[in-house]
């Protein structure tokens, strides 16, 4: 059987680039990039190197790069320095919205419990909110705005560059997670106004377990990781070189490729909805248009999205109910929830994210086999049973 691979929000296969361009610092180019003999050496130019060319795909200085274990590292410390530098200066206020990453939210929860107020905005029923909800928000003692570039589960983009404009006017740190963004859609940190910006290789082709983190200068950063003086002082250990340098090589390679992928992408995105609407009460979740072009999300009315999971993957086909992280916990996605979806619709959740490997005639096989596998889950669903009988009324028409 085939395997159709359509979860890359979750995670993304390695290109062939990124794995060539790291292979030689796992295998002969093992130095420590603090050492002062040459084999060190030749690492510290690997990361020289890699930073910045990586700052160049974001527009900004190699400075203002610090290297992460990671999306959810880069996250926790952004919010958590802008945080404490804002209680400094008697600002215990920050502004957020209800379908942030799990890497956002649970430490904006957190800081809750540490004394700090946080406003979640709505994101409407498109998954999109609005630069004047965030201005109408802001306060005296508001201390950071953190709002991600382009949600996880859904899709949709967020109006960045206007939000981060009126941050920048009301003196208000701007902090982005843009683990979905970047690779896929153009950044440039310049002209979104951002201040402070997390990014994650393994969303765009690169290494697991490596990330960066994007602070503007004038920004102060705080240190969470104690220790050496890796990362100008702010994030100690020995820097994980090969997956940086993957990271540098698949985010060169995702921008040189962005709108040929891009127009592709979109294609057989449109492509996939339109079919899956034909799905009696079935619906797509967030806006059509400001849309990651690789991603679909859809609800079956009357279905459970485990079970139908595993009824696609019993058909090769890998995809998800919501995120990682959600999946295995039963409870309906928090993200569909935001966008107001009633509990019993947001459990019959399918995401797809396509990536660029993804082919026109993985397309027609999901279309074939997605609308089987509903009808499978449908017939011994007793939520069904209600609706079919009319006991329940159909909420998606
Ligand atoms: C995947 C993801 C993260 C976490 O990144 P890791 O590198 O896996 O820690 C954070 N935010 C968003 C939006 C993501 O999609």
């Amino acid at each position: 059987m085939k395997t159709v691979y359509v979860d890359n929000a979750a995670t993304t296969a390695m290109s062939d680039r990124a794995i060539e361009a790291m292979t030689p610092y796992l295998k002969n180019v093992y130095g420590n990039p603090s050492s002062l003999h040459t084999v060190g050496q030749v690492a510290k130019e690997a990361l020289d190197d890699a930073r910045a060319r990586i700052a160049k795909c974001l527009n900004c200085d190699p400075k203002e790069i610090y290297f992460t274990s990671g999306g959810s590292e880069a996250d926790n410390q952004a919010i958590r320095s802008a945080a404490l530098n804002g209680a400094a200066k008697g600002k215990k206020h920050i502004i957020s919205t209800a379908f942030e990453h799990h890497a956002v939210l649970h430490t904006l929860k957190k800081l809750e419990k540490e004394g700090f107020e946080v406003t979640y905005l709505d994101v409407h029923e498109n998954g999109i909110v609005t630069a004047e909800e965030v201005a109408a928000a802001i306060r005296e003692n508001t201390a950071l705005v953190t709002v991600m570039y382009a949600n996880n589960e859904v899709g949709t983009i967020q109006p960045i560059a206007e939000i981060g404009g009126l941050c920048r006017a009301r003196g208000v740190v701007f902090h982005t997670d843009a683990v979905q963004a970047v690779g896929h859609i153009p950044v440039d940190v310049k002209a979104d106004n951002i201040d402070m910006l997390s990014i994650s290789a393994h969303k765009f082709h690169g290494a697991k377990g490596v990330g960066a983190l994007y602070v503007r200068r004038g920004i102060p950063l705080r240190t969470f990781i104690e220790g050496g003086a890796q990362e100008r002082g702010r994030r100690a250990g020995t820097e994980n070189i090969g997956g940086i340098v993957s990271m540098a090589a698949a985010l060169e390679e995702a921008c040189e490729n962005m709108a040929a992928n891009s127009a592709k992408l979109i294609k057989l995105r449109d492509e996939l909805i339109k079919g899956l609407l034909k799905i009696p009460h079935s619906r797509l979740n967030g806006d059509g248009r400001a849309r990651l072009p690789g991603n679909v999300n859809m609800c079956f009315e009357g279905t459970e999205g485990e079970s139908l999971l595993l009824h696609l993957d019993e058909r090769g086909i890998c995809a998800s109910s919501g995120s990682a992280c959600t999946t295995a916990s039963l409870e309906p996605s928090h993200v569909l929830l935001a966008l107001g979806l009633p509990h019993e619709i947001a459990h019959g959740s399918l995401r797809l994210s396509l990536s660029e490997n993804n082919t026109e005639e993985e397309i027609e096989y999901l279309l074939s086999e997605i609308p089987k596998a509903v009808e499978k889950v449908r017939a011994v669903s007793s939520l069904w049973d209600d609706l079919k009988s009319g006991k329940r009324k159909h909420l998606i028409d």
